[in-house]
This record gives C-alpha cells, structure tokens and sequence, in this order.
C-alpha cells in the first residue's frame, strides 16, 4: 500500500482507549478510516503528497466522542434552553430530574415543531451544535408512532424519517443511532400498542455508519423527585410511584412490562428501558436478563438512568450483559431532591456508577440534551468529582476515574451500538472519527476539564470542525 495519509496527527497525546488503554503520539487516517497509531516515526512514512499534517504539540486526541443518550431533535428546537438551566432556580420544582419528568414536558418545553422539513432544521441546528463539541455520534433514545400527537412534534414518525434522509443526503456531521417509541415519551404505553408496533410499523432502513434504527425504547416509571420512580422504599406520603405501563395493579402492570420486554426482544430489537426507582430497576434488569436468556442473543440490551440501583441489581446487569446508560450531571444536581422525595437513606444506593464499574457493568455516560448540557467535558467534570456548580460533592465514593468517564463516552457506547468493531477507538482498520482537544484530559485539574477547549472534530477522516 503506497497510498498516503489524508490526514496526520502528530507530536501530541493520542488516548487510543483500546483494550490496554494505549496513549500513542500520532494518528494517520486514510479513506475514512484509521490507518496508522504509534510513534512519530512510525506514523511519517505514511504522510506524503496531499497529506495534511497536523503538529499536536502536546495537543490531546481522543476517540470521537459519542453521546449515548441525546434528544437530538428535542435539543435542535429549544436550544440554548436546557431544561436543568431552567428549573435551577425555583428550587428544584416540578420536573426537575432524570428525564424531565413525567408531564413535566408541558410546563418545560414550549417548542412545537410540525413537518418533516422543521424536524430536519432542528436536527442541523444540533448537528451544529455537536461537532465544535468533539461528539460524532449520538442515539436518539424514542422517536416513533407512539408521539405522532404529541405536544412538541420532537420525537415522532417523520423525525425517523427526517434523519434518514438527512443521512442519505450525507447532511449529518454525527452517526446517529434511534430507538424507535410506541408509547408516549416519559408517559404511558401498553403492551398492546407495541405488539401492534412491531407488526405493522416500517421504520426507514438504514444509511450503513450514519443512521439506523437499532431497537425500541421503553419507559418502565418516572423519577424520583417527582415521586414517579417506583420503589421499594415508600416516600414522604406513603406512596411508592407506579410503572407506567397500563395495568390494574402492580403485578399486573409488571406483567405487561415484562411482556413488552420479550416481545421486543423476539423481534430481534435492541431495548433501551427508562429505569429509575429501585423496584423499577431490578424488575427491569431481570426482565431484560431473562428474555436474553431464553435464546441467547447478545442483544446489547441497556438500562437508561438508573438512579437507584442495588448492589443485587447491578450484578443482574454484570451477569447478563446490560449497560447501564446514565447522566452524571444529575446526581449534583438532584441529591437533595431525591433526600426529601425518599429520605437521606436512599442517597446510599443513588447514582452508583462507581459500584457499576467495580460490578463489572457497561457504563456508558451521556447528556440526555436538553435536560443537561450535550458538553460531555461537564459529564467527565462532574462523574469525576460528583460536584455541583456550587461545590457540594454528593456521594463522593462514586467518583470515577477520567479514562474510566473518557471511556464511557467513547468505547463503551460503540460497544452499546453493536460497533466496537469499527468504531470507538483509535485503532488501525477503525473509523477515522477524532476529538482534537488543546490539552491533555487526564493532565488536568478534573473541575477545568470543561474549559479544554476542543480544536478538531474529524469524522469518517473529514475535519467537521476546525476553531
Ligand atoms: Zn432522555
């Protein structure tokens, strides 16, 4: 092979995040895809006529960064509101929380988006907005028949739609992955409606590497300060929050949940379960181990949030092979909600990815834009120091290290996406999708991690940002 590198990445820190954690000095790609990782030496026979050079001088690169959980279209239209940058001063009030919130949608979210043509100026307007970010990929978690009516017009049919032909177009400066929705986004749903979901709805085919509709979204409860995550433990008033699945009762609800789960499981889907209470969490995790188990297919099955987890449900997740997808913004900016909503106790089985990690679980950290900021540097900042913007650490035996939160936006969601082997890393045969950053993320103070300023966001070996 005599081809020259398009492009070089030379003289700086290269975090391949591959299997032994290699930091290699230079990157070389080529044709879309990596050619090259090593030493200067190594890498410079590569570089020739029409290769362009880059100088790193200790400048950092990172995989391409992948936000495994981001309302895309939902973003596009109401940014720059944040939905946590809203409710942060009323003193954390209705719909403060993992997701927004059961019916908190309303009251937060005043954006009404119609047509398939202002789905799609969204979309570009996020696509804008992640790659001076570093981020070249993200999953859309629920898009689908199950909102067609609903009252932002973000997360139905023609925002599927949207993306794959914005993709097919080759408009799209992030691979996006989607979860298709057959109830309401953080509301109700039934297992009869995502029966007849699966047998009659045609999601768009892929566009191979940019977009493809990998699996279905459930939402199982709500979250905890709004006393709608279902739990073991009672709360303030006695109640214990429900699954949103239709149901005369609890057994009967978690026999429809359960129902829903194997089903989408025997259609061959992927399934992403918005899971917060501890009950709804380990009814869940078991639910997903179990229709797994039946036929043995590594489904790359995930949990989503999971603010109150057990140590006995984090090894279900651990056994079987889920991932748990969580935010870590939200544990500094909701302990003292989830205090008051279920006691000072429940702070003990809280956000524990630290617990994850040690458990032997797939963790995988993302934005959940625009509840919290789609700035992944503030998701490392604040899984690292569990602090909020005010200083206060909350549950600081869950700090994680930064290569373990460098890797949960990168590897590990590659791995969530059924594409490890192409993607995620920087390895030779990968994806050539990079994050140019000025300084090294693992040689600085972890709280100015946020204000490292991202130089160069490369995808399929394109600069897609430049500052
Ligand atoms: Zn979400």
């Amino acid at each position: 092979m005599h081809e020259h590198a398009d492009l070089v990445l030379t003289g700086g820190r290269v975090h391949t995040m591959d299997a032994a954690g290699t930091v290699a000095e230079a990157v070389a790609t080529r044709g879309g895809t990596i050619a090259a990782v090593g030493t200067a030496e190594d890498v410079a026979p590569l570089a020739g006529r029409g290769t362009r050079v880059v100088r790193l001088a200790g400048r950092a690169v990172l995989p391409g960064i992948n936000d495994s959980h981001l309302h895309g279209v939902w973003l596009g239209a109401m940014w720059p509101a944040l939905l946590m940058d809203r409710l942060a001063g009323t003193g954390g009030h209705a719909g403060t929380g993992g997701h927004a919130g059961t019916g908190g949608h309303e009251h937060t979210a005043p954006v009404r988006l119609a047509g398939e043509e202002r789905v799609a100026k969204a979309i570009l307007r996020t696509a804008g907005l992640l790659a001076p970010l570093g981020i070249t990929g993200y999953t859309e978690p629920g898009l689908g028949p199950g909102e067609d009516g609903g009252a932002t017009g973000c997360f139905g049919t023609s925002a599927l739609r949207a993306y794959a032909d914005l993709a097919e177009r080759g408009e799209l400066t992030a691979r996006v992955t989607a979860l298709m929705l057959f109830g309401e986004l953080d509301g109700r749903s039934s297992a009869d409606e995502l029966a007849e979901g699966l047998r009659t709805f045609a999601p768009p085919p892929d566009v191979p590497g940019r977009f493809r509709v990998a699996g279905v979204k459930i939402f199982a409860d709500g979250i905890p300060p709004m006393r709608t995550a279902w739990t073991e433990r009672p709360y303030a008033d006695g109640s214990t929050g429900a699954l949103l699945v239709d149901g005369r009762d609890d057994a009967d609800r978690e026999a429809a949940l359960r129902a829903m789960i194997d089903a989408a499981h025997a259609a061959g889907h992927q399934i992403g379960v918005h899971a917060t209470g501890d009950r709804a969490t380990r009814v869940v995790a078991d639910a997903l181990a179990t229709a797994q188990a039946r036929d043995g297919r590594d489904a790359r099955h995930y949990l989503i949030h999971g603010d109150l987890l057990s140590p006995a449900t984090l090894e279900v997740l651990a056994r079987a092979g889920i991932g748990l997808n969580t935010q870590a913004g939200i544990p500094v900016a909701t302990a003292p909600l989830l205090a008051d909503a279920l006691g000072a106790d429940a702070l003990r089985d809280a956000w524990p990815v630290r617990s994850a990690l040690d458990a032997g679980v797939r963790l995988s950290l993302s934005s959940d834009a625009p509840v919290l900021t789609p700035d992944w540097r503030a998701g490392v900042a604040a899984a690292v120091t569990r602090a909020g913007l005010d200083g206060t650490v909350r549950g600081p035996e869950q700090r994680i290290a930064v290569a373990d939160a460098l890797r949960a936006y990168t590897v590990t969601p590659a791995w969530q996406d059924g594409a490890e082997r192409w993607k995620g890393s920087v390895e030779p045969g990968k994806a050539a999708d990079l994050c140019v950053l000025a300084d090294d993320p693992l040689g600085v103070e972890p709280a100015a991690l946020p204000s490292v300023p991202v130089e160069m966001t490369v995808l399929d070996g394109r600069v897609v940002y430049e500052s």
